[in-house]
């Protein structure tokens, strides 16, 4: 499947393209996830990322772009992608469709994952996420604890508090959400692309998806 998962930061788009990933050999393609790594390894794009991350920013859209090309023209990307995390603004989505159109490449579906903010807010205060930027696994203190001495049940690496989960940076990620996020639910139901879903659990989300991908 090709799909691009909208949704505020905290509506549980990783999650969703995990499981659905497992369902057809899709990838996930997670920018947020690629920036952390870079960050980490102290590349150039992620010395250039860095300050805007973790003030719950968005990186500029010249950079979000030189990454999505080299990632979608990756062999792996062919057998079909869930885009989790992008695009944010409309002139990445402007952007997107240049650059499908010239890989020859249509989206099945635009899926907007619809969550109140009060439980926005109680999922991304209490996330977790395992700090081996190739596991990433996601944790929460209250529904899905790591290990007792706070360790990644997959990798074993430390499980950590992400820099922009501070109470702080999460509300200007969500305001950034609003402002620069939202208007694409408008733009992808004017494409005819959109889907909206608003159930609270993952897995009756990702059965609607692939009814509707179907
Ligand atoms: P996420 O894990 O998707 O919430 O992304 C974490 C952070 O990475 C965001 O708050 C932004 O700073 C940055 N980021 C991820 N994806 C994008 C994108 N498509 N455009 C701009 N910034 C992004």
């Amino acid at each position: 499947m090709r799909i691009v998962l909208l949704g505020a930061p905290g509506a549980g788009k990783g999650t969703i393209a995990k499981q659905l990933t497992a369902n057809d050999g899709s990838v996930q393609i997670s920018t947020g996830d690629i920036l952390r790594g870079a960050v980490k390894a102290g590349s150039e794009l992620g010395k250039k990322a860095q300050g805007y991350m973790e003030r719950g920013d968005l990186v500029p859209d010249s950079l979000i772009m030189d990454i999505m090309e080299a990632r979608l023209r990756e062999p792996d990307a062919k057998k079909g992608f869930i885009l989790d995390g992008f695009p944010r603004t409309i002139p990445q989505a402007e952007a997107l469709k240049v650059l499908l159109q010239k890989l020859g490449i249509k989206l099945d579906t635009v899926v907007d994952i619809d969550v109140p903010r009060a439980v926005i807010l109680d999922r991304l205060t209490t996330r977790r996420t395992c700090s081996n930027p190739d596991c990433q696994e996601i944790y929460n203190v209250k529904s899905k604890p790591a290990s007792p001495e706070g360790k990644c049940l997959k990798c074993g690496s430390p499980v950590v508090q992400r820099a922009d989960e501070t109470e702080e940076a999460i509300s200007i990620r969500l305001a950034t959400y609003n402002e620069k996020t939202a208007p694409l639910i408008d733009y992808y139901r004017k494409e005819g692309l959109l889907k909206t879903v608003s159930s609270l659990s993952s897995d009756e989300i990702v059965k609607e998806i692939v009814r509707v991908v179907k």
